[in-house]
């Protein structure tokens, strides 16, 4: 089976799968999300939304978090770790917001990479998840599975993977795609076990276990 053919086979089989798969991160505006995906670096999902909890009480909207000392917010978020850097992104890019964007998260890639601590894998899933277009998130589970199942050969760099899915992902499959990858890469294509391709609904069309290229 060509690789086109395959990424088609894979989309539909974890669509099965995983019907209902989307964003693990809470959120109910644009702005949180990118609160918490910021948060998200080398953290659990399910710790910062507990942490996002505490800091939306105290800060409820962007010009309240905008305003906030950086120093309560480093508090605050400092069990996500990296609580300077991500503290300092949050508070540069709530004030950008506010300023630049009359508080609005804006719906463009470019204009998101452009805001403080929002790299690609960030604007994509913004761009997917928050106004519906077409998105890849690279984030370690796609890379890791996209690799295993022959998808992308030996590609590691997140922005390198994303520009070589494109290439074989139909636009408006990529983002769901990319949120299926994460519940596969949990329970099945795990990172710190073996991977469970015994129980794998891909097993026969994975390069990893023997299937073509
Ligand atoms: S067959 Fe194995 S390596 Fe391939 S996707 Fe499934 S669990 Fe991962």
């Amino acid at each position: 089976m060509r690789k086109k053919e395959r990424v088609l086979e894979i989309i539909e089989r974890l669509k099965k799968e995983y019907p209902d798969a989307g964003c693990t991160l809470d959120y109910n505006e644009a702005w949180k999300l990118l609160v918490s995906v910021r948060l998200a670096a080398q953290c659990t999902d399910a710790r910062v939304n507990v942490v996002v909890e505490g800091l939306y009480e105290k800060y409820p909207d962007i010009d309240a978090l905008a305003a906030a000392d950086v120093e309560d917010i480093e508090a605050i978020v400092r069990p996500c770790g990296l609580g300077k850097s991500k503290a300092r992104d949050i508070s540069a890019c709530m004030k950008m917001l506010k300023e630049e964007y009359d508080g609005r998260v804006p719906d463009d890639f470019d204009a998101l990479l452009k805001l403080p601590g929002v790299g690609r894998k960030s604007a994509n899933l913004i761009m997917g998840d928050v106004f519906g277009k077409p998105a890849i998130v690279t984030d370690t589970h796609c890379i890791r599975l996209v690799n295993r199942m022959g998808l992308v050969d030996g590609i590691k760099e997140p922005k390198k993977v994303e520009m070589a899915l494109w290439k074989i992902i139909p636009p408006k499959e990529g983002n769901d795609f990319c949120h299926r990858l994460v519940y596969h890469g949990r329970d099945v294509c795990t990172a710190r076990t073996k991977p469970y391709c015994d129980k794998c609904c891909l097993a026969d069309i994975c390069k990893k276990v023997g299937a073509d290229k």
